[in-house]
């Protein structure tokens, strides 16, 4: 459909307060759930063709979560969407007071390549559940999956409510030129500035999913097994292209050559041969192995360091000797790299992580309750995880979201309703009584009054 025809539609769609009733967003939540259930197969072929996804990543990273959401989203819709009642001060007796969720109008979804079919359905669920009509914008790195998602939508919205517009840098300007009730993007800090300075024209609210370096700080107290298990299953996930996988790794001194063997042993124990091993996700396109290539030139490498740009492989790679000022060390890696630096003191450690911009997630191993709350409470990030990594994400109780330079707005679960709604504040009172308190000729009796009840 043409752009001004699908705006008018939609706007026309929305305000024919079809989108109102909450019973009516369940059913499409409940037929969205059935349709991508019966689409399983096809999202998973459609993953493996675009980025190499092996089909428990496939099902474990989009397909499950984006189910979880939706039944998380049925199950508590109506909860969610009730007005909430809020206290009401003496002076405006008789009156009541609410907060109501209303839908904010016409949203802007556009999505990254990296988890394709959840970055691009995930925010969507929140939009729908919120009572909005929308337009989603996947990422043309991604083709197999954006028809997919076409597919799916097409079959449970009609256009006017739900649309799916493909394309790149262009289509996704062009969109960015229209006046949307809200902006949802997700992908690089970089296009995120572009996507808000476009919103501004028209004072559009955004929400921003960047991305980050995200530190991951390993002490000399930690379990340090279950560290290298757990840092190296978060970090080659979807062969590190993932916004919450560590970026960079400070290990304590006294334990970093134990921790590197670790590190070392989970990666064989893991993918074994991962070149051929089909649950190893590739990488996006061969220009992406070539960028991850050059970063790894001129390193010293600990582990890996292999790529074939042809195949869209780079392989799970260790580096060590890193300085804080090598070219790996000044942009996000996104890939399957870790580049393992040293530290003696836990203090400096976090001053240094705090010189760089804030990231998406911060993670701290040790056993050590005081030095896990120092380091929650002195560093700076979109959200946090104690001997973990990237688990938060999918846990659709906590908002998440970044801070800074990693983003603007929280969403998942609760949050994603919250961010796709308006909350209207209502006051409702009686014609019964009428208070003669605030009405002219003022009088010094009522401004005592007044006084007394401001106080
Ligand atoms: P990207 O910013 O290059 O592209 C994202 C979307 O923006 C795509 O749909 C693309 O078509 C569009 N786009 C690209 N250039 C544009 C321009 N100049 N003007 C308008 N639109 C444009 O991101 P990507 O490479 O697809 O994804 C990787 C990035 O996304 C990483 O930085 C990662 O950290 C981030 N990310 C963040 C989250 C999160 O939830 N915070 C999740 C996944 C990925």
């Amino acid at each position: 459909m043409k752009e001004d025809k699908l705006r008018n539609k939609q706007v026309q769609f929305f305000y024919s307060g079809a989108t109102l009733d909450i019973k009516s967003r369940i059913v499409y939540l409940k037929k969205l759930k059935e349709c991508i259930k019966n689409y399983e197969p096809q999202i998973t072929e459609a993953l493996r063709l675009d980025l190499g996804k092996g089909s428990f990543e496939a099902f474990s990273s989009e397909i499950g979560l984006v189910l979880h959401e939706l039944s998380m989203h049925i199950r508590n819709l109506r909860k969610w969407a009730k007005p909430q009642r809020a206290k009401t001060p003496v002076h405006a007796f008789p009156s009541r007071s609410f907060i109501y969720k209303q839908p904010l109008g016409r949203v802007l979804i556009i999505s990254p390549f990296n988890y394709p079919f959840l970055l691009a359905v995930g925010p969507l669920i929140g939009a729908v559940s919120a009572g909005n009509v929308a337009v989603v914008k996947p990422s043309e790195l991604t083709p197999h999956t954006s028809i997919v998602i076409k597919d799916i939508i097409e079959k449970v919205f009609k256009p006017e409510y739900v649309e799916v517009v493909q394309g790149g840098v262009d289509v996704s300007r062009q969109l960015l030129d229209e006046r949307w009730d809200k902006i949802f993007f997700t992908g690089s800090s970089r296009v995120g500035k572009i996507v808000m300075e476009a919103a501004t024209r028209n004072l559009t609210p955004v929400v921003l999913e960047l991305g980050g370096k995200n530190p991951v700080v390993v002490d000399n107290d930690a379990n340090l097994e279950v560290a290298a298990r757990r840092i190296m299953w978060g970090k080659l996930l979807n062969a590190g292209q993932s916004c919450v996988a560590p970026d960079y790794l400070y290990v304590h001194k006294d334990v970093s050559k134990i921790f590197l063997q670790f590190m070392k042993e989970s990666i064989t124990r893991f993918w074994g041969e991962p070149k051929t091993n089909k649950d190893f996700t590739g990488i996006v396109n061969g220009a992406t192995v070539q960028r991850l290539a050059k970063l790894m030139k001129d390193v010293h490498l600990f582990h890996g360091g292999n790529f074939d740009a042809v195949r869209k492989y780079v392989s799970p790679t260790l580096l060590t000797d890193v300085s804080n000022d090598s070219s790996i060390m000044k942009e996000e890696i996104f890939g399957p790299i870790l580049p393992v630096l040293e530290f003696e003191d836990f203090y400096e450690v976090i001053e240094t992580v705090n010189k760089r911009e804030k990231p998406l997630a911060a993670y701290y191993f040790s056993e050590n309750k005081e030095k896990q709350k120092y380091f929650l409470q002195h560093t700076f990030s979109g959200d946090a995880m104690i001997n973990d990594v990237v688990l938060h994400f999918t846990n659709n109780s906590l908002p998440f979201g970044g801070v800074g330079n990693s983003g603007i707005g929280k969403y998942h679960g609760k949050g994603s309703f919250d961010i796709f709604s308006h909350e209207r504040s209502v006051m409702k009172t009686s014609t019964l009584i009428d208070l003669p308190l605030r009405y002219p000729p003022y009088k010094e009796k009522m401004f005592r009054l007044l006084h007394f009840l401001f106080r």
